[in-house]
């Protein structure tokens, strides 16, 4: 959609720091996020596809949004305070929130927004959690892949 803004990009942001989750979110959404297999191609760095924080499984956007239990400690509170948030209003239920509805809530929950009658200002609230937690799985992520280069660098 060349002109357009995203949906998602019109919820306000509540804060400076909030503002600055707002470029990962975007990378995100864009498809432009560096997961661990093409860090490998275009880097060499890592394990071809493993997830360089649990080394078990194959990395992929659904592993290090919801399944990686590395953040787990991250995950859990801000996921549990969405699920909160979302059932408090009425139209979800908990039965609901599948792992591909999570992941749908974490990305763009514009696109549910009318299905489950989510009100606007509901959903700020949730994409500033949303916006956080993604912000802090990067960050955690991101300071995983910086010792791993030093790693490299001493030896
Ligand atoms: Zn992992």
């Amino acid at each position: 959609m060349p002109g357009k803004i995203h949906p998602i990009l019109r919820i306000k942001h509540q804060s400076p720091r909030d503002s600055k989750r707002v470029p990962t979110k975007i990378k995100l959404l864009t498809g432009t996020y560096i997961i661990q297999p093409l860090r490998y191609k275009i880097y060499k760095e890592g394990t071809e596809d493993h997830c360089i924080a649990c080394d078990c499984k194959e990395e992929t956007l659904e592993h290090l949004l919801i399944e990686c239990e590395a953040w787990n400690y991250l995950r859990d509170p801000i996921l549990q305070t969405i699920k909160n948030l979302l059932t408090a209003n009425g139209d979800v239920r908990e039965e609901d929130l599948t792992c591909e509805m999570t992941i749908q809530v974490l990305m763009n929950i514009t696109k549910i927004q009318q299905l489950y009658r989510v009100t606007s200002d509901l959903m700020s609230q949730i994409e500033f959690q949303s916006r956080r937690l993604l912000f802090l799985i990067h960050n955690a992520q991101y300071q995983l892949v910086m010792k791993d280069q030093a790693k490299k660098k001493d030896a």
